[in-house]
């Protein structure tokens, strides 16, 4: 099984989807669950909201592929 985790966000610069570069879990003012990274092509900011299902996806793959502290 493959375990490159690609999170897809929208480049404002770009105009175009591309997979975020060091996606991180971000949750707003309202409680909505985003991701937060950066564009590999011009290193620009890429926002995407998730849904609680797609977060926890993310967390399971993010989990599986590095170890990180635990809480
Ligand atoms: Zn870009």
């Amino acid at each position: 099984m493959s375990t490159t985790q690609q999170c897809p966000g929208y480049c404002m610069r770009c105009k175009a989807s591309v997979p975020m570069s060091n996606p991180q879990q971000k949750l707003t003012v309202k409680g909505q669950n985003m991701l937060s990274g950066t564009c590999p092509h011009c290193a620009t900011k890429v926002n995407r909201f998730v849904s609680a299902e797609q977060l926890n996806a993310f967390r399971a793959a993010s989990v599986g592929s590095k170890k990180y502290q635990k809480r």
